[in-house]
């Protein structure tokens, strides 16, 4: 019951349309990575058929034409992002890389011994492991924020933890194991008046239409171009110009100098400073395309429709014996997450593939919350995408009950 044509962006959407195990499939696992509308796969297909030069090197056309159109990506994603300049957007490898990069970097020239860093209890590895490594080199320490019981950052224990000692908070906008979204501007707020910096790891709120840096007041913002309909192996480091500015580089190599000398080296200026080496070309081509057509959608009627599927699976799941659901905040995205009684999590997900359906199980990178919420098995976390549709929730819960069958 909404304004969204489902059916028109499923068309564009070629991997959809086809059957596993016998069984159309039903994709819900967006949340490890969405699929790519053919645009984005032409697009890759165009640049190397038409396009393929190296960057940055201005000696022919080719290599005019891809400079262009990799640079003209950069500034697709800072408009997308609401970033005020291009310069501060960074190609990386995805999400993990932007979050060394800053932890390297950053976190070696600004880290001392007794410096704490806070992360969240629901942080994906990427978000702590990083920190883990700088903080011991550093002697600094990595402390976790603790959650409600609904699966958000607690906020009041947040700010009782605060104090001139933190020096960087590094937070998920939205749990990639729950789905529920932080409170992130207001972290933000607090974290600024402690003098902290603050990382959002957007890897999950990117799809969803959450993603304003300049807005939420971040100094570093990470994210992914696979979990945006775009290619693996690209992905951006959004920062701040002065922080960014003022940080050393982190991989030495070509494109990152202004010039190179045995007297010494001098380095280009952001955003090239952290780029070394020959740039992923295609992937941000490609990303650019994947929000191209984001851009061409009614983002509304999208947003909309994303929330009638989690209201709906929300709605079947109440009604489905022994389910439990994790992460009950009502600040969250289209992802549900769940127990079933009696039933691992592995088995079910393996019984699901069996009928089609793509689901993730397990701890879901994010061992620590697990922990916390006493789920030593994890959890089923079906995580839905625009193109998903009721009718596919209805395969779901179907399914499930065959599984349950099956199992006990
Ligand atoms: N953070 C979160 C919240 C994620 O969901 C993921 C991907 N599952 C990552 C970080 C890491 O992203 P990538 O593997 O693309 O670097």
């Amino acid at each position: 019951a909404s304004r969204f044509d489902v059916e028109k962006v499923r068309a564009d959407f070629p991997i959809l349309h086809q059957k596993i195990n016998g069984q159309p499939l039903v994709y819900l696992d967006n949340g490890a990575t969405t699929q790519k509308p053919q645009c984005v796969i032409d697009a890759l297909v165009h640049f190397y058929s038409c396009d393929n030069s190296n960057v940055h090197r201005g000696a022919h056309t080719l290599s005019d034409r891809a400079t262009e159109k990799f640079e003209a990506a950069r500034q697709r994603v800072a408009d997308f992002i609401g970033s005020p300049s291009a310069r501060q957007v960074i190609w990386t490898r995805g999400t993990t890389e932007s979050i060394n990069l800053v932890a390297a970097s950053w976190g070696r020239s600004q880290l001392q011994a007794g410096d704490r860093i806070l992360v969240s209890q629901l942080e994906h590895h990427s978000n702590i492991v990083p920190w883990q490594l700088i903080a011991a080199e550093k002697g600094a320490q990595v402390e976790p924020i603790p959650l409600t019981s609904a699966g958000q950052v607690d906020l009041a224990a947040f700010a009782q933890m605060l104090d001139a000692r933190v020096k960087m908070v590094s937070v998920a906008q939205v749990s990639n194991a729950l789905g529920t979204i932080n409170p992130v501007q207001e972290m933000i707020t607090l974290a600024h008046q402690v003098g902290a910096k603050v990382m959002l790891d957007g890897a999950q709120a990117i799809s969803h239409g959450l993603t304003q840096v300049q807005a939420l007041g971040c100094d570093f913002y990470a994210f992914s171009g696979h979990k945006l309909f775009g290619p693996t192996g690209i992905g951006v480091l959004w920062g701040k110009a002065e922080l960014l500015e003022a940080m050393p580089p982190w991989m030495g190599g070509g494109e990152m100098i202004e010039s190179v000398s045995f007297a010494g080296t001098t380095f280009n200026q952001i955003p090239f400073k952290f780029e070394a080496g020959t740039p992923n070309i295609a992937d941000a081509i490609g990303l650019a395309a994947a929000i191209e057509y984001l851009q061409s959608l009614d983002s509304e009627a999208l947003q909309a429709h994303e929330q009638d599927l989690l209201a709906y699976a929300q709605a079947r799941a109440a009604e489905c014996a022994g389910m439990r659901v994790i992460g009950t905040a009502a600040e969250k995205v289209s992802v549900l997450s769940f127990t079933l009684e009696g039933v691992n999590p592995a088995d079910l997900g393996m019984l699901l593939d069996q009928q089609g359906i793509a689901v993730r199980t397990g701890s879901h990178c994010a061992q620590p919350v697990m922990e916390f919420l006493g789920l030593a098995e994890g959890t089923v976390r079906a995580s839905f995408s625009f193109y998903n549709t009721r009718e596919e929730i209805d395969r779901l819960f179907a399914a499930i009950e065959k599984a349950r069958e099956f199992l006990l």
